[in-house]
């Protein structure tokens, strides 16, 4: 967790209405990416002058994140999404992760191990929450990603996982169910 408090419009805020501490981007904007949507838009208003009622939400904030889009101008399919906040990108993440970690020949080759190490390294480095990225980073760095097989690997990528659920204060996730859970599915 980022641990500074931020300033917006001459305002202090340390947390948004998640309790998290908000992040900014280094232009000065709330990083869409690395707070919820909630806190992304309660800071947004902030910055706008808007105020956040007794409860700490900005109203408007919680009715937006809570409205369904309509479509895109022209377009009868697309709908206007916003930009995924840290969590949707999360689990879209780790769907990505798990499911290449569950896909990965059970026999690799010396190049498949290289290709794999490779990718978790320059994931790490471009996941797009910096602080995240930063902590996933140095957890490659401590614990080096295990290549030698898919059981090796969807093993490792459980317990990087739970690294994360562990900072968070979520429960961690029983990885002798990895396997049911992103490839053989529960019968
Ligand atoms: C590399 C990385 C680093 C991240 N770092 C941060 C961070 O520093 N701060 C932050 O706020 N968010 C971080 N996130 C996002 C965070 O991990 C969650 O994705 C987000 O909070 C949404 O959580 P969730 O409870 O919806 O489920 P998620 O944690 O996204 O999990 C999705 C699903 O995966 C399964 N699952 C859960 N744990 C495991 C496990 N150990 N092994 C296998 N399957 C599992 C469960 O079925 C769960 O429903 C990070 C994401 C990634 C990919």
């Amino acid at each position: 967790m980022p641990e500074t408090s931020v300033s917006v419009s001459q305002k202090s805020y340390s947390a948004g209405p998640s309790g998290r501490t908000i992040v900014y981007d280094e232009d000065g904007k709330p990083c869409r990416s690395c707070n919820t949507l909630l806190d992304f838009k309660f800071a947004t208003n902030a910055l706008h002058g808007k105020v956040a009622d007794s409860t700490g939400a900005v109203p408007e904030a919680a009715a937006a994140a809570a409205t369904v889009s309509a479509n895109i101008p022209g377009s009868k399919h697309y709908r206007q999404v916003e930009p995924a906040d840290v969590e949707e990108l999360g689990r879209s993440s780790w769907t990505l992760l798990h499911t290449a970690a569950a896909k990965y020949p059970r026999q690799p080759s010396d190049a498949q191990k290289q290709e794999m190490r490779q990718f978790l390294s320059i994931f790490s480095h471009i996941y797009p929450c910096n602080w995240c990225a930063k902590d996933f980073e140095q957890y490659i760095r401590d614990r080096a990603p295990r290549v030698d097989s898919r059981d090796e690997l969807g093993q490792w990528m459980c317990e990087a996982h739970n690294d994360v659920n562990q900072k968070l204060g979520k429960e961690l996730f029983d990885c002798n169910f990895w396997k049911k859970r992103w490839l053989d599915g529960w019968e």
